[in-house]
């Protein structure tokens, strides 16, 4: 069947195969040309289909000839529909992983359940014996727990409502967006979704087994923006949710200093993702910051991000007062924060070609799913 994009509001709810293809070979290909670095040999990435967890696990295959095995939760194709992006990207990804010599096995569902730690920790202990590091990329809507109780993470601030400006995603205009304060319980549950519990379970369930190498590497990705997200993002309820993440980052530590685990959080730096479209604000910081930051030549994209985090970043420690990996530093330099301020409240619908990179944004969003590859012909006839 012809494949065509079909978008309401942030989400595509179709994603092109030949195109995702493209996408992630484009990323495996920036990779080849750096070369690699020694570094860890058996990588676990949970939330390796789409955005950062994808780009950390070409980046570690090509960047330290690593073995790899990805977990994320997508949707296969079925009838008319496509799959989603990330199944497309995953199934790429292993293509090309296996032809060019590369160990890389996929789990496909809950990440968050028992049943999963179960399977990929059995196939590690099986094909490995251990593993030597964990990369904790999930970014996900809502969890179940264990007793099978459903709850769902939110968007919202702490103590006072946010009024501020967005992008709307539809027509491109800018609105002025209310953002209601989150409950004690939606809090309660966005940390529980995208805290750091799930991270202490997948490496205490590893540890336990016997399937963590001594000295292995955590990492867990972060944001933290700037003073015009923070309301909604550092402070907001995803933001208890981060400080979760840290604070686990440090038990982590601790609790396994026994196997000398080296347990990270990774602040990266704002970009279009399948989550990051959802935030309210945010869409509209980051056309801001692509444009400023296309224009003073330091742009990177998921991809380039992990290759620098995972060659450069990590290898060398380079850790801030807090014990964080910084790949946010180039995005808040003053030479480019100073600008997004003074553009921030002169923005509006007319002008906005003048101070956002629309273009980008939305050409980033489009390769999200597979679409507008200039090399990719959309025309054809494809088996979804
Ligand atoms: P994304 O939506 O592109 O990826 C999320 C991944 O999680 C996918 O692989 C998905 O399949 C997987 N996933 C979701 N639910 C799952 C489940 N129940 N079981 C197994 N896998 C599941 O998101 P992203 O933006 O790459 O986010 C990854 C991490 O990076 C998050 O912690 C996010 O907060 C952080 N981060 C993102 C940005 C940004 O601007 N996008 C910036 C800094 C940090």
């Amino acid at each position: 069947m012809v494949i065509q994009p079909k978008v309401k509001g942030f989400i595509c709810t179709t994603a092109h195969p030949a195109g995702c293809e493209e996408g992630v070979k484009r990323q495996i290909d920036y990779c080849k040309a750096k070369g690699t670095v020694e570094g860890p040999k058996k990588v676990l990435v949970i939330g390796a289909s789409t955005g950062y967890g994808l780009a950390s696990r070409i980046a570690v295959t090509y960047g330290y000839g690593a073995d790899t095995i990805g977990v994320s939760f997508e949707k296969e194709a079925s009838g008319k529909r496509t799959a989603s992006a990330g199944w497309y990207n995953t199934k790429a990804f292993e293509a090309f992983a296996k032809k060019d010599g590369y160990y890389a096995k996929s789990f496909n569902g809950d990440g968050f359940s028992a049943e999963m730690k179960r399977q990929v920790v059995d196939t590690i202990k099986k094909d490995w014996g251990k593993a030597d590091m964990v990369v904790y990329s999930m970014a996900a809507p809502r969890r179940t727990l264990a007793d099978g109780t459903m709850v769902s993470s939110v968007l919202k601030t702490v103590d006072r409502e946010l009024i501020n400006k967005t992008i709307d995603l539809k027509t491109n205009e800018i609105k002025e967006v209310t953002v209601p304060v989150a409950t004690e319980e939606e809090i309660k549950n966005t940390v529980l979704v995208m805290g750091g519990e799930d991270w202490e379970e997948w490496i205490r369930v590893l540890a336990d087994a016997g399937a963590l190498s001594d000295g292995a590497v955590t990492l867990a990705y972060s944001y933290i923006g700037p003073v015009v997200t923070h309301p909604i993002y550092k402070d907001g309820s995803i933001g208890q949710a981060k400080k979760h993440l840290y604070d686990t980052s440090l038990r982590l530590r601790e609790n396994f200093s026994d196997l000398g685990l080296k347990a990270y959080i990774s602040v990266n730096k704002a970009l279009v993702t399948q989550s990051s479209a959802a935030i309210p604000v945010v869409p509209l910081y980051i056309s801001l910051l692509y444009k400023i930051m296309k224009e003073q030549g330091n742009h990177e994209g998921c991809i380039e991000q992990m290759h620098r985090l995972f060659t450069n970043k990590l290898v060398k420690e380079e850790l801030d007062e807090a014990g964080m990996l910084r790949l946010d530093d180039w995005e808040l330099q003053d030479s480019v924060q100073n600008k997004i301020t003074a553009v921030w409240d002169t923005v509006t619908s007319e002008n906005i070609r003048d101070y956002a990179d629309l273009d980008g944004y939305w050409e980033d969003f489009y390769h999200m799913f597979g679409f507008r590859y200039e090399n990719v012909d959309y025309e054809a006839d494809v088996e979804p």
